[in-house]
Parts: C-alpha cells; sequence; structure tokens
C-alpha cells in the first residue's frame, strides 16, 4: 500500500465512523503517517504546523481526541513523560527497559498468554497496548 492509498483509506474510515474531513484533520493524519518514531501531541503539532502555521496548537489537541474517539488513532504511554500516538491500524503493544528507555515494539498477540489467564481467573480484560511494559534489555540486564 502506498502512502496515498494508506491516508485515503484511513480518511474513508473516518468518513464511516461519522467524522468530518476536514484540512488540518488531513494534516494531521498525513503527520503521524510521515512520521518516523513515536509522535507526542506535541511533536505531531509540530509537524502539521511545519506546512498549516496558521494552524492552533489547541486546535490538533482537539482533533487528537476527536480521532481518538472515532477509533483511527489511539495514544500509549512508554514511560513517565507525554503520551505517544499510532494509527489504530498499526498499534501494537510495547515494552520499555526502565533504565536506558529503549522502547520494543512487540508483536499484537505478545500478551496473548498473560490475557486469556487473567480473563479466566479474574474476568479481567487485559489492553496490552495502553501502556509499556517495564523491565530490563538486553544490555541492561547483564550487570
Ligand atoms: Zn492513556
Ligand atoms: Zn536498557
Ligand atoms: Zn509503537
Amino acid at each position: 500500500m502506498t502512502g496515498t492509498d494508506q491516508l485515503d483509506d484511513i480518511l474513508d474510515r473516518l468518513r464511516r465512523a461519522g467524522g468530518r474531513i476536514t484540512p488540518t484533520r488531513r494534516a494531521l493524519v498525513t503527520a503521524l503517517l510521515d512520521y518516523d518514531g513515536h509522535p507526542t501531541a506535541e511533536g505531531l503539532a509540530a509537524a502539521v504546523q511545519a506546512r498549516r502555521p496558521e494552524v492552533h496548537q489547541t486546535t490538533i489537541y482537539r482533533i487528537l481526541d476527536d480521532l481518538e474517539r472515532l477509533g483511527v488513532i489511539e495514544h500509549t504511554h512508554l514511560g513517565h513523560g507525554p503520551a505517544v500516538y499510532h494509527l489504530s491500524e498499526s498499534a501494537h503493544p510495547h515494552v520499555v527497559c526502565e533504565r536506558c528507555g529503549t522502547v520494543i515494539e512487540v508483536g499484537r498477540g505478545a500478551f496473548d498468554a498473560l490475557a486469556r489467564r487473567l480473563q479466566a481467573e479474574h474476568d479481567f480484560v487485559l489492553h496490552p497496548g495502553h501502556f509499556a511494559v517495564t523491565g530490563r534489555c538486553r544490555h541492561c540486564a547483564v550487570e
């Protein structure tokens, strides 16, 4: 899928979810598609404002909330800092090294066994993507 197809696909989904496509919403989804890594709200605002300086940061934050409510994007807490955003279709759980901060994106099914166990034993439905699970990375574990 090319970048443009992916953008159209996401905008389609937004429309089907009842959301309007405004130039700023489009600019925000484009910024998220183009972003290399894990953008915070502030990082996304800067990316949108690089092309559309007239857009206020508060407007961008409100659109982030709207898109999240419409199921197009999701936020994740990787640590103590601000949340980061993913497109829902490419969202995944993370593990983070509590010593050096290295972030590892793990497969969607990485917590399946734990999720089944929590469901069976506690009637608890796990959402492993919302917060990162912490531990020690390969380099920090051996000391
Ligand atoms: Zn949250
Ligand atoms: Zn580490
Ligand atoms: Zn990620």
